[in-house]
C-alpha cells in the first residue's frame, strides 16, 4: 500500500510519500515568520500559497495512480493551518477516488519514531513546538503519563530567543549559545507529579539576561534546568511501566544536549535509547503518511463530510489496532 501524507499544524506544509518499507517522496515548505511567534493565520496564508507547489514536486517523484491513501494531520495543531491540510487532503482523495485518513499529529511522531529505530515498546518523550509530554502504551491506547501544564519546552525556547534577539524558530540558536555557557545560574524547576511547567523559567531568564548575566550562561542554565525536569518524568516513568526502551521525538529532539542527558539515563538504568534522523524529528509529512497507511491497513478510514479537523485532538482517543 501506498500513502500520501500531509502535514500542517503549525510551521510546516509538508507532504509525504511512504509505502511499509521506505519512504518515497518527503517534500515540504516552511513558514517562518519575520518578527514574533507564529501567527496562525499568517501561517495559514502561507501553507495555502505553497501547497500547490509542494504537490507538484512530490507529483514529480510518484505517479498520482500509485496512491492508495490520503492521509492529513487532523490535529492537534492551529485551526487555520489545520485546514488548509485537510482541504488539499480531501481534493486530492476525491480527484483520486481514494480514501481518506485523518492522523492524530503526536500518534504520527511516536509511529514513525517507532518505525525508523526499531522501538518495541517504548517510553517516548515528545518535546515539539506546541506539546511535550510522555508517552507510552497501554493495551489499545497510548496514554500520556506526564505533559506540560503551561506552554511546550519548544515555544519556551523561541519566547527566550526572541527575547534576546534570536530568530525563530530559536532551538538551534539556543543550544549553539549554551555550549558557550560556563556558569551554571539558578532556574526555577517546576516538576509537579508526573507534570512540569516552562513558563517561570523562560520569565526568570528573560529577567536575568536584561539584568545584564552573559547570555551564553542563561542559555546553558535554561537548557540544563528544562532538559532535567523533562529527563526526570521520562525516567520514572520508565520505572513505574517497568519499560527499558525511551524514544525522543518531535523538533527540539534535535537537540544534542537532551539526547546526551536522556542518553544517559538509560545506560543507567540498562535500557536503549532511540531516536530517529534529525529530518524526521520535527513536523513532517512523512510521519503523517506512515500513520494513515497503519490506520488504512486496519480498516480506519473516514468518509470526506466527517473529516473536520481536531485542534485539540489527543492522542489518547485514538484506539490503536495495530
Ligand atoms: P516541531 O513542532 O516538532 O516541528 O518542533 C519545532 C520546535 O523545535 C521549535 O520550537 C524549535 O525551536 C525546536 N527546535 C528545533 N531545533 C532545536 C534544537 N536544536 N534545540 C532545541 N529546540 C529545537
Ligand atoms: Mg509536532
Amino acid at each position: 500500500m501506498i500513502s500520501l501524507g500531509i502535514e500542517s499544524t503549525a510551521w510546516n506544509f509538508s507532504i509525504g510519500v511512504v509505502s511499509e518499507d521506505e519512504i518515497i517522496a518527503l517534500e515540504g515548505n516552511a513558514y517562518s515568520p519575520k518578527e514574533g511567534g507564529i501567527h496562525p493565520r499568517e501561517a495559514a496564508q502561507h501553507h495555502s500559497e505553497i501547497a500547490g507547489d509542494v504537490l507538484k514536486r512530490v507529483f514529480e517523484k510518484v505517479s498520482s495512480s500509485e496512491i492508495d491513501v490520503v492521509s492529513f494531520s487532523q490535529g492537534p495543531g492551529m485551526g487555520p493551518c489545520l485546514r488548509i491540510g485537510a482541504t488539499v487532503a480531501r481534493a486530492i482523495a476525491l480527484k483520486l477516488g481514494k480514501p481518506l485518513v485523518g492522523v492524530n499529529h503526536c500518534l504520527a511522531h511516536v509511529e514513525i519514531g517507532k518505525w525508523l529505530t526499531n522501538a518495541k515498546d517504548p517510553v517516548t518523550l515528545y518535546v515539539s513546538g506546541g506539546n511535550s509530554q510522555i508517552i507510552a502504551r497501554r493495551g489499545d491506547r497510548y496514554r500520556v503519563f506526564g505533559e506540560t501544564l503551561d506552554i511546550g519546552i519548544g515555544n519556551a525556547i523561541d519566547k527566550f530567543a526572541r527575547h534576546i534577539g534570536l530568530p525563530h524558530p530559536g532551538g538551534p540558536g539556543i543550544e549553539r549559545l549554551a555550549q558557550k555557557g560556563k556558569r551554571y545560574v539558578e532556574m526555577p524547576y517546576v516538576v509537579k507529579g508526573m507534570d512540569f511547567s516552562f513558563s517561570g523559567i523562560v520569565t526568570h531568564a528573560m529577567r536575568l539576561c536584561d539584568e545584564g548575566y552573559r547570555t551564553e550562561d542563561i542559555a546553558f542554565s535554561f537548557q540544563e534546568t528544562a532538559f532535567a525536569m523533562l529527563v526526570e518524568v521520562t525516567e520514572r516513568a520508565m520505572a513505574y511501566l517497568e519499560r527499558d526502551e525511551c524514544l525522543l521525538v518531535g523538533g527540539v529532539g534535535a537537540n544534542k544536549r537532551l539526547k546526551e542527558m536522556l542518553e544517559t539515563m538509560c545506560k543507567e538504568r540498562d535500557a536503549e535509547f532511540y531516536a530517529p534522523p534529525a529530518e524526521y524529528m520535527g513536523d513532517n509529512g512523512a510521519m503523517i503518511a506512515y500513520t494513515g497507511l497503519l490506520m488504512a491497513e486496519h480498516g480506519i478510514t473516514m468518509e470526506t463530510q466527517d473529516s473536520q479537523v481536531r485542534p485539540d485532538f489527543r492522542i489518547e482517543e485514538v484506539r490503536i489496532s495495530w
